[in-house]
Parts: structure tokens; sequence; C-alpha cells
């Protein structure tokens, strides 16, 4: 008698859910990058009980089509990718397909979206089973709510850790997505309270002082250069300004804020002996190069990036690094028009 089977989708996805909704900041940073993807220009997250009840996000994106509804939904559908040559040039933050079957698996799901053309849609999905579909006023963009993460997970929601924990990993990834995307506002409330509000004007200074205080931002340093395959720009703190971690150090590749020792070393180095040690300075870097260059398909959360020519890279950064402070030394009085 046969003893192998396929297995159900909605089990299939519960499985894969594993890998990619690990906690209730794994849900945001999923819904996060689709709303980026669909090029929003404002989005909300709200969240309550540190986003274990529930993680609403808003955005004023594309929307959504009313047949693609439902398909959005399944493992492995997406708008992103085509063909095995577009995965070798990602533009995109998404681009597996993986994330909303993967939540919908695990929590409750509804999702209510508009391209801007004809009436929205509202769709209702709960463990993986869809509920009820049906049209619905909506203005263009994207609102979806997911509920009661873990639900059906017995054994994922004991490993979430306390209220406090999960909630500050997921002011840490808005925190980093911000300063991606300066351009885009971001507003973040958790139980009706805001803990983020950033302007969107393209400052990223401005965001900088929204996320780490006005007071750090005014000891940042902009840094800027390039060379025939990378164009870097950002912002690193004075010696004088220093952390007992690396965590306050943000490296973003085309816009995805990735983490990447190497890279966070090269920065590193260009302090030079300015440093104590055991201390580390604050930094957000935005890296441009070709998506040729930079494998994301490394892992299913997309944090870690496998990067052409590291060495190269990481030569870039430590020189406009050192060659900014060098420059700062030479001007006793410079801190104060910076
Ligand atoms: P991926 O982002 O890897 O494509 P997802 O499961 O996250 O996979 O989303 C599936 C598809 O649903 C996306 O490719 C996109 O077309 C659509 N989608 C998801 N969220 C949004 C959103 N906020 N706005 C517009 N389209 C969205
Ligand atoms: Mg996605």
């Amino acid at each position: 008698m046969a003893k192998i089977h396929e297995l159900s989708t909605i089990l299939a996805d519960q499985i894969a859910a594993g890998e990619v909704v690990e906690r209730p900041a794994s849900v945001v940073k999923e819904l996060l990058e689709n709303a980026l993807d669909a090029h929003a220009t404002q989005i909300d997250i709200l969240l309550e009980e540190a986003g274990v009840k529930s993680i609403q996000i808003v955005d004023n994106g594309d929307g959504i089509d009313s047949e693609d509804v439902p398909v959005a939904f399944r493992r492995h559908a997406t708008s992103k990718i085509h063909d095995r040559q577009d995965l070798f040039k990602i533009r995109t933050l998404g681009f597996r397909g993986e994330a909303l079957p993967s939540i919908a698996s695990v929590a409750d799901v509804r999702l209510v979206t508009s391209t801007g053309a004809g009436a929205g849609d509202e769709l209702h999905i709960s463990g993986g089973e869809i509920k009820e579909q049906k049209s619905a006023a909506a203005r263009k963009g994207t609102d979806i709510t997911v509920s009661d993460l873990f639900f059906n997970t017995p054994a994922r929601l004991k490993y979430l850790r306390s209220q406090a924990t999960e909630l500050s990993k997921i002011v840490d990834i808005v925190n980093r997505l911000a300063m991606s995307y300066p351009d885009v506002t971001f507003h973040l409330s958790h139980n009706g309270k805001d803990l983020l509000r950033t302007a969107g004007n393209g400052d990223l200074k401005q965001v900088f002082a929204d996320v780490y205080g006005i007071q750090n931002a005014r000891k940042m340093l902009a840094i800027n250069g390039s060379d025939n395959d990378f164009t870097i720009d950002g912002y690193v703190s004075l010696p004088e300004l220093t952390r007992a971690s690396r965590e306050y150090i943000s490296v973003l590749i085309n816009g995805r804020y990735i983490k990447n020792f190497a890279i966070t070393k090269a920065l590193i180095k260009g302090y030079g002996s300015k440093l104590m040690v055991g201390r580390f300075p604050m930094a957000v870097i935005n890296i441009k190069m070709d998506p040729l260059l930079v494998d994301v398909n490394v892992h299913p959360t997309k944090q870690e990036v496998r990067l052409s020519k590291e060495a190269e890279l990481a030569e870039l950064l430590t020189r406009l690094v050192s060659e900014k402070l060098g420059s700062i030394n030479l001007m006793p009085d410079g801190y104060q028009n910076l």
C-alpha cells in the first residue's frame, strides 16, 4: 500500500509559514515590503498587543485587481517576477510569493483593496481557508488586518516572548524601513499610542532624528560617493557618538535592510583608532548597485544576501568613512556647522 502522499495546501502553507512568519515582527516586515513594492507613499501600521492580537497595515499603493485577490494568497503566486532571468535582477523587496499564504495559514486575515478603478474588494481568509470575498467601497490602496496570529499553531504562540520584546522587534523593523524609504510617510501606533511618524519628505537625516532623537541626529555626518559598481550615501556618527552594539548600524542595499558582517566591519574600519574598544558608531548606509551583483535568494526572510563584489564595496565604504572623519578633524569648529 502506498505510504507517500502530497500534503494538503493548507498544511504545506503552514509548514512554509514556519520559515517566513516567526513572530509578529515578521508579519509587519512582509506586509510593509508589499506596501512599498506597491509604491505606497503613506503607510499606517496599527498594532494591538504587540501585534499578537492584531496588525493592521494601510497603504495608498497600487491596490490589487479583483481577480488577483484570491490568487495573491496562493503559494508561489507573485506579480513581481515572471521567469528565471528575473530572479537575477530583482528590484522589488518581495518575489517569493510566500508571505500572504503563509500569514493567512496561521492567522485571521481581512484584506480590503482597490486599484482606484471601480469598486474595491474585500477578502476574509482564516487559517488558510477563504471565508468570503465581496466587493467593497474602498479608496485606492490596500488595508490588511492580521488578527490572532498563531491561533492554530499553539507551539508557535507559546514561543513568543513578552509583549515588550515582540513590540521592540516590530519597532526595530519599522525604523529600518522608514530609514530606507525617507520619501514614504510611516506612521506606527501601538494600542492607540503613536510611536513613530515620519514626514516622508525625502530627508534621511530627519527620519534618523525621528527614530533616534534630534540630539543624536546632530552628531551625524553625511557621507556619499561612488565607483563603477556602487553608489553609497548615508550618515555616520561622530566618533563621540557610539553605542555598545552594532545594532545601530543599518545597511540598506537597493532599499532592503540587510545583515552583512563584512560591510558593517568595513564601516567600523573607517573609524580607524577613533572608537573606544567595545564601542560602535551609529549609521545608516544606503547602497545602490546593479541587482545582478546581489543575490537576495539566500534565505526566506531575505535579510541575508550574497554580494558579488563584496571586497570592493567594503573598501569603498571604509575609504568614504575614513575620508569624512579625517576632513572633520581638520576643522576643529566644524562640528557646529553640521
Ligand atoms: P511577493 O511579495 O513575494 O510577491 P506576497 O505573498 O507577499 O508575495 O504577495 C503576493 C502578491 O500580492 C504580490 O506579488 C502583489 O502582487 C500582491 N500584493 C500583496 N500585498 C500588496 C499590497 N499591499 N498592495 C498591492 N499589491 C499587493
Ligand atoms: Mg511580499
